[in-house]
């Protein structure tokens, strides 16, 4: 019998095998190699994004610590793309692309409660 193909750093719970946009929910939808999917919100995606602008750095504070409020287009997801074995990269309506989601945060950021964004 074959062996599925390894996969790097990761479990059939961080695997994704198909994604998708959810969009009368506004969410990206995740399904994972384990059989489970995720449903993120875009918001609760955009609040999460990992990059340096975002989280804040060199003891600046993050986008999000300076000011909570979405502007227009900051949570509207436009594109994704799959970077390398590891990530997701979210492109937004407002330009901002510069994060890059591990699989094991869209996870986690999939099983957040309802209600907590
Ligand atoms: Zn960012």
């Amino acid at each position: 019998m074959a062996q599925a193909p390894a996969s790097p750093g990761g479990d059939d719970s961080t695997t994704p095998i198909r994604f998708g946009y959810d969009e009368a929910a506004r969410a990206l939808l995740v399904e994972w190699r384990d059989g489970t999917a995720s449903v993120i919100p875009f918001e609760r995606l955009r609040r999460a994004c990992p990059c340096a602008a975002c989280r804040g750095e060199l003891g600046l504070p993050g986008r999000f610590q300076q000011d909570p409020r979405l502007r227009p287009g900051e949570d509207e997801l436009a594109d994704i793309e799959l970077v390398g074995s590891y990530g997701l990269k979210a492109i937004w309506a407002d330009g901002h692309d510069t994060g890059i989601y591990r699989y094991e945060q869209l996870r986690q950021l999939g099983e957040a409660p309802a209600g907590q964004d």
